[in-house]
């Protein structure tokens, strides 16, 4: 299946989370195993999960050789939550694809670092018009 397949679906799933996510971007997360989504999640209410992290307790136990899709670069702080890339690495992830770089300066390229650090294949910029697009009032917050 095509990168782009599983993006689009992030995508998706980023949508899900407008008007419910306050001041947080409403970003989308696929989890894929065997070319198949295994698990989905998106932003949450603001101090509830990120889109990566309720992806990731969603996922049922025993899965391996996980690749995720997100709109945006995982965060590598702790903020109201706890980082999402730390939560990718300790989960074993093998892969991740990134639609573009977290502006937010806390985080602005610091959270592929921290998953590249850990030896996690990282690819950035599927889809990036289309995660743009949907992320436009985020993007402009922190230009
Ligand atoms: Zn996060």
């Amino acid at each position: 299946m095509n990168p782009d397949y599983f993006m689009r679906q992030a995508l998706n799933e980023g949508r899900k989370a407008r008007g419910i996510c306050g001041d947080n971007p409403p970003v989308g997360c696929v989890l894929v195993s065997n070319g198949l989504i295994v698990s989905r999640g998106h932003t949450g209410r603001p101090g509830e999960h990120h889109a990566e992290a309720m992806a990731l307790a969603n996922l049922q136990e025993g899965l391996n050789d996980i690749s995720a899709y997100v709109t945006l670069e995982p965060c590598s702080f702790q903020g109201r939550t706890p980082s999402c890339a730390k939560a990718l690495v300790e989960s074993g992830i093998k892969s991740v694809f990134v639609g573009i770089i977290d502006p937010d300066p806390r985080n602005n390229g610091a959270g592929i670092q921290l998953l590249e650090a850990a030896g996690v294949a990282v690819t950035v910029g599927l889809l990036a018009a289309d995660v743009e697009h949907d992320l436009g009032p985020y993007l402009l917050l922190n230009k």
